[in-house]
Formats: structure tokens, C-alpha cells, sequence
């Protein structure tokens, strides 16, 4: 028996096997072998996703390599490598990814099984760019599925959850590879609330971060330009600032009491306007080091700020110890079945708290304004959604079920939570 933690710390697992295939050979055998499979990648899911009692696979070492379509419009990628070394791989070809999240240690597979996306008022998740899967099912067989081949598979497969089966490699979108210039600087609330049509317009992505106590939030924009020369390090001013807001998270776990007034300190410390010019796939992820737990709902973009605004005066109101600052991202709509932005154009507020404060109260707290906001959740992060919520928030989760039970009759791919959640 070997353990296994998520990356928060916050779900634990005592898997009979943890194991690393190379070749499908190996794979099929394992599958075969085990009542129950879960695949893990980077393990970030906040959620019990990849929780098992029996076999648990991760695929990093799994052998396959980059396969570009003679259009260069997509690229065959190993399911099992991490967006790090997958975006990389693709910058020396050429290529960089449509949009990526905060972070790229994430697996390409598990950043697509839960939807994971970044921010930008066209942009949709990596569900949305993902366009073919190679996929172990439950009988041992690697079956290729897109919009035009085995498409109900397809369709179910773009936000799975790792229901259907083990992904092996993935078709993705990608375009000629390009730069980014980053802009941080910070900016009133209320401006920012006024203005999100209009800002959300002006680049290519928008995003910002309001810490509950502040009036004011840390505005971020990335937006293509040509590359320019010399390159400054990328990172140090970053690396100061996490320090100073470790140790701030640090005292108001100490202390709660002092969460409001050091949270308007730390804003007040923040520093002149910055700007960053470089490769995309190094300017789309940041360093996430404080560990924390967190919390997401997509909500219709109208929805979006009204809900932010209700979830900090809860907080205030209630004087509730939040160290972390709120994350407020847009997402264009999609036609995915499992996907909470396939209602339309969405807005994306995350909600964090430092891993060594206590965080289901607030989050049982925060839930509700966000689900009164007509919220769907983030599948990887903390949500409490019964069967019944599943099946009224998405009128294609009969569909969804259907194909997982179809390709997986006997659950193999299931595991406590996900049995539960679907109803399976
Ligand atoms: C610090 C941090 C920052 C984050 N930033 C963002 C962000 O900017 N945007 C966002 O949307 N989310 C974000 N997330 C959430 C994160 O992107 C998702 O949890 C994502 O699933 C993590 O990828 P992973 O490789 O760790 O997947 P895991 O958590 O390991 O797995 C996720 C799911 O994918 C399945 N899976 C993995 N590999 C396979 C495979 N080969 N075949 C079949 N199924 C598979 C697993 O079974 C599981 O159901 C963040 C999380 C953290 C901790």
C-alpha cells in the first residue's frame, strides 16, 4: 500500500498500486488487471478526483512524442505530460497553445478532463481545444474518438473527469507560436466593476484580484506583440512579493483578527505599474507556492460582478478571515455537455484560503452566494453538488452518464465521489 496526497494536502488516498506505464502493452495489462482505475497527473485537483482504493496510473512517463498535423493547426500530444514541458516542446517547433491557465505543471490530461481554462473574453477552456483523444477504455482497447469518429465518445470524453477511460494522447489546437507583453498594475474596484465590458474587450486577456478588504485590485492583461530584446529575468519581483504575502498569511493565521487591516497594508505596499514581454508559454504561468484550498464558480457574465460584490460584503459583514485574494476570469461560452460555461459567455470567480486556515465553513458560506449568482462550479475545485443539482444545472448530464456507462459498464473508471456525483 502506498499513499498519495492532492497538491493542497487536503484529500488522501491509499491506492494497492501506484504505477507508470511506458507502453500501451503495459497499460492493457494493468487496466486488465485492477478492479478500479483512477489516473492521476500533477494530482492539483482540489476535489477527490483521483481518490482510489486500487490502481492508481500516471502517465509522465508513458512513451509518445508530438505529432504535428501538415497544417500546423494541430498536434497528437502525450495526455500524460504536463503543460510545462508540453508548451516548451511545442515553442521549438514553432507552436504555443491557444490560452493556459495560472500554472503548467498540470498534465494535458487532467487539465482537459476538468475544464481547466485561463482567462480572456473569446477564449474557452482546453476542453474546448481539445479535438481527438486515443483513450484506454475498460476492455483494455485504445479507441481514437473526434467530432466526426465515435463522436458521442467525443463529445463526452472533452470534460470527462477520467470517467470514459485512460487518455493516452490528445489532438489539441495550437497556433504559430507568438509573444505576450504582461501589464500589472492596480486599479479601483469600481472602475474595474464599470468598465469590465470595455476592459475585457481591450486585450487579450483580462483578469484581476481583489482581496476581500481592499477597495482597490491588482489588474492583469497579457496581450500579443512582437518579441522584444534584451529579456529581463522574469521573476523577481514575484519572488518578494510571495515571500512578503507568505508571511502575511502566516500572521493571520496567527492571529485573524488582523486579516482586514493587513490585507489593505499589502495592497498599499503594492508597487509602481509593471511590464513583462516574453515567449507565451512563459509569461501565461506564475509560481503558486503558498499552498491553499480553493473554490470556483462560473457564472454568467452579466452574474459576474454583482456575485463578487455579494461575496465580499458577506465577508465583511461577517469580518471572515480571508487571507487570499479573489480571482475574477472570463470564458467564452462552449458547446462541451460537462462544461459550466456551455450556457454562454462566463465569468470566473475563484475563491482561496491559505491551506493552514480552517476553510469549509467559509467555503459552505461562500457556495451559497455563489450558487444564488446562478453559479456552476469548477469540477477540479470545492463544490458540494449533489446528483440531483448535477443533473438540474446540466440538461446534457443523461447524455454524459449514458456514454460513461456505455464505454465503462462495470464503473471501472469510477471511483467514491464520482459515483456519487453522477448518480452512476
Ligand atoms: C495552484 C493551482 C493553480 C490552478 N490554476 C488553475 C487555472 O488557472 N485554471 C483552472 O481552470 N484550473 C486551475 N487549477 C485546477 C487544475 O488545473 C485542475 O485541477 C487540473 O485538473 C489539474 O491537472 P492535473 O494534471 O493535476 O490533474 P489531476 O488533478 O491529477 O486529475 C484531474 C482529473 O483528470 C483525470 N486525468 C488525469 N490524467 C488522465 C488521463 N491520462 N486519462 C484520463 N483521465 C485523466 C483524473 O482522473 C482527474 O479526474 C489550479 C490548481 C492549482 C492547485
Amino acid at each position: 500500500m502506498t499513499g498519495w496526497n492532492n497538491w493542497s494536502g487536503s484529500v488522501a488516498a491509499s491506492p494497492r498500486l501506484i504505477a507508470k506505464p511506458r507502453t500501451a502493452a503495459e497499460l492493457a495489462s494493468l487496466v486488465g488487471q485492477a478492479s478500479k482505475v483512477r489516473v492521476v497527473g500533477a494530482g492539483h485537483s482540489f476535489m477527490p478526483l483521483c481518490e482510489t482504493g486500487d490502481l492508481l496510473l500516471n502517465l509522465s512517463d508513458y512513451e509518445s512524442a508530438i505529432e504535428i498535423a501538415p497544417d500546423r493547426k494541430t498536434v497528437w500530444a502525450p495526455a500524460g505530460w504536463s503543460l510545462k514541458k508540453l508548451t516548451a516542446a511545442l515553442w521549438i517547433e514553432g507552436l504555443s497553445l491557444i490560452n493556459q491557465g495560472d500554472i503548467n505543471p498540470q498534465s494535458l490530461a487532467g487539465a482537459v478532463s476538468t475544464g481547466t481554462h485561463g482567462t480572456g473574453a473569446e477564449l474557452g477552456s482546453l476542453s474546448t481545444q481539445a479535438c481527438g483523444f486515443r483513450l484506454m477504455t475498460a476492455d483494455g482497447q485504445i479507441v481514437e474518438c473526434g467530432p466526426d469518429l465515435n463522436p458521442e465518445l467525443y463529445q463526452a470524453q472533452r470534460l470527462s473527469l477520467g470517467l470514459l477511460g485512460v487518455a493516452v494522447e490528445i489532438r489539441i489546437n495550437v497556433v504559430p507560436a507568438y509573444h505576450l507583453e504582461e501589464r500589472v498594475e492596480r486599479r479601483p474596484l469600481a472602475e474595474v466593476a464599470e468598465r469590465l465590458d470595455e476592459l475585457g474587450a481591450a486585450t487579450r486577456h483580462m483578469e484581476f484580484f481583489v482581496f476581500p478588504y481592499s477597495d482597490d485590485v491588482i489588474f492583469k492583461t497579457l496581450h500579443p506583440v512582437e518579441a522584444e530584446e534584451p529579456r529581463r529575468p522574469a521573476r523577481e519581483v514575484g519572488e518578494d512579493s510571495e515571500a512578503t504575502f507568505r508571511k502575511i498569511c502566516d500572521v493571520c493565521a496567527a492571529i485573524p483578527i488582523l486579516t482586514p487591516s493587513l490585507q489593505r497594508l499589502m495592497m498599499g505596499m503594492m508597487g509602481k505599474p509593471s511590464r513583462r514581454v516574453g515567449p507565451a508559454y512563459e509569461i501565461f504561468p506564475s509560481e503558486r507556492n503558498i499552498r491553499f484550498e480553493e473554490m470556483e464558480y462560473e457564472l454568467p457574465r452579466a452574474a459576474g460582478i454583482p456575485t463578487l460584490k455579494a461575496a465580499m460584503a458577506h465577508i465583511r459583514k461577517r469580518r471572515l478571515p480571508v487571507t487570499f485574494p479573489f480571482e475574477f476570469r472570463l470564458a467564452a461560452g462552449d458547446d462541451i455537455w460537462m462544461s459550466p460555461f456551455n450556457a454562454g459567455p462566463g465569468a470566473s470567480i475563484s475563491f482561496h484560503q491559505y491551506a493552514k486556515m480552517p476553510w469549509r465553513e467559509l467555503f459552505t458560506e461562500m457556495e451559497a452566494v455563489l450558487r444564488d449568482g446562478a453559479g456552476r462550479p469548477h469540477w477540479a475545485k470545492r463544490h458540494t453538488l449533489t446528483t440531483a443539482d448535477v443533473h438540474r444545472l446540466y440538461p446534457r448530464a443523461g447524455e454524459f452518464v449514458g456514454a460513461c456507462k456505455t464505454w465503462d459498464p462495470t464503473g471501472k473508471f469510477a471511483n467514491t465521489h464520482l459515483t456519487q456525483l453522477f448518480g452512476l
